[in-house]
């Protein structure tokens, strides 16, 4: 009997045999600079409204499609409600996303470096993965790309973790050119004030993925969203199913976009002023860190894996990145309160 069940599970798990568990060492520091959270904390009035939960939230189910936050996300974003799909997180956009125009064995195609879900996605839903080298000015090398002939095309600007804004050009003629539906992942797009939520608003095949998790500060919550045609989001919507967004996350989520956007754009503010203030800071002690749109900054550091450790001996965790192209090891560093990046700073110059 043991053995029977065993085949059984075998069977149903083929399919996930070469996938790798999404792990990236959060081992505990007291300073955790990896994950491009808004280490500010969370917007005051969704804080209030988190804090102050009706019981009946936690007991009922919460909306089905989110309709509410739709409304709010689409004022602020530059959309419409229609064109609007939310989920628990942008990972579960991506996913769903991946599940529903993907084939089992169509190719997802995705320059590197970049998100580092994007491969194990791809792999989850029967899909080939191709990564594509970017060029030396970090950008996509979309004629590799696309020679892939991909059925979904995966980019993000700014990028992760270069921090590089995606050119304009390049994007448009991706989704002039692409066989199939672009991904465009904008889960920084608050920091770099760049977004290309217009042209979803006026294509048919290109759905834009933002996030809560950053600018936000909601991580926790898990609220992301995607925008596109119509029928674009209606089919994500479709293989996402009801109920993925929490009521608690939804009323939060929704309170912060009505309340707390002065908020939102002066911790945007501060985290971009930071960013430089830190380049800076880097540059002084000899380093180049990549330019960076974003809330967090990439550096070339030679042994970055054994620089990242050094630094974690001493309770500051920032992540290495090995070998990226062009530009060899480095570790992305996100960017706080300038005391945290203070301590950051001292935790690198004794692991250097
Ligand atoms: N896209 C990119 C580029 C990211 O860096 C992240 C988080 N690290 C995500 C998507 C997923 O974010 P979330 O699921 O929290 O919205």
């Amino acid at each position: 009997m043991p053995d029977a069940v065993t085949d059984r599970l075998r069977f149903a798990r083929a399919l996930y045999d070469d996938v790798p568990l999404y792990d990236p060492k959060r081992a505990p520091v007291s300073l955790d600079l990896t994950d491009n959270t808004n280490l500010w904390g969370m917007p005051p009035v969704a804080e209030h409204t988190w804090r102050s939960m009706p019981v009946a939230r936690v007991t009922r189910y919460p909306s089905l499609y989110a309709a509410e936050l739709k409304e709010a996300l689409a004022t602020f974003a530059g959309a419409s409600p229609d064109r609007l799909v939310t989920g628990c997180g942008s990972d579960d956009i991506l996913d769903s996303a991946m599940r529903a125009f993907g084939e089992p064995g169509s190719v997802v195609a995705s320059s590197e470096p970049s998100f580092a879900m994007i491969p194990i996605f791809a792999r989850m839903n029967g899909l080939r993965y191709v990564g594509i080298a970017e060029r030396a000015d970090q950008q996509p090398d979309l004629d590799a790309l696309l020679a892939a002939n991909p059925r979904i095309l995966y980019l993000c600007s700014p990028n992760n973790p270069t921090g590089a804004v995606l050119a304009r050009e390049l994007l448009e003629r991706a989704v002039r050119e692409a066989p199939g539906v672009v991904f465009l992942d904008e889960a920084y797009a608050e920091f770099a004030g760049v977004s290309a939520v217009d042209l979803a608003m006026r294509v048919d095949n290109l759905l834009v993925i933002r996030t809560m998790s950053k600018a936000f500060g909601l991580a926790g919550l898990r609220v992301g969203y995607g925008i596109g045609a119509p029928a674009l989001v209606r089919d994500v919507e479709k293989s996402r199913g009801p109920y993925k967004l929490n009521a608690m996350a939804e009323q939060t989520a929704l309170a912060a976009l009505q309340h707390d956007m002065a908020w939102v754009r002066e911790h945007v503010a501060l985290a971009v002023q930071n960013r430089e203030r830190l380049a800076q800071a880097l540059v002084q002690r000899g380093y180049t860190p990549l330019p960076s749109h974003a809330n967090y900054l990439c550096v070339p550091v030679s042994n970055a894996v054994a620089v990242g450790q050094a630094m974690r001996a001493r309770g500051v965790a920032a992540r290495p990145f090995p070998a990226l192209p062009h530009v060899g090891d480095t570790l992305r560093i996100s960017v706080g309160p300038w005391p945290l990046l203070e301590q950051l700073l001292t935790a690198f110059d004794d692991a250097t």
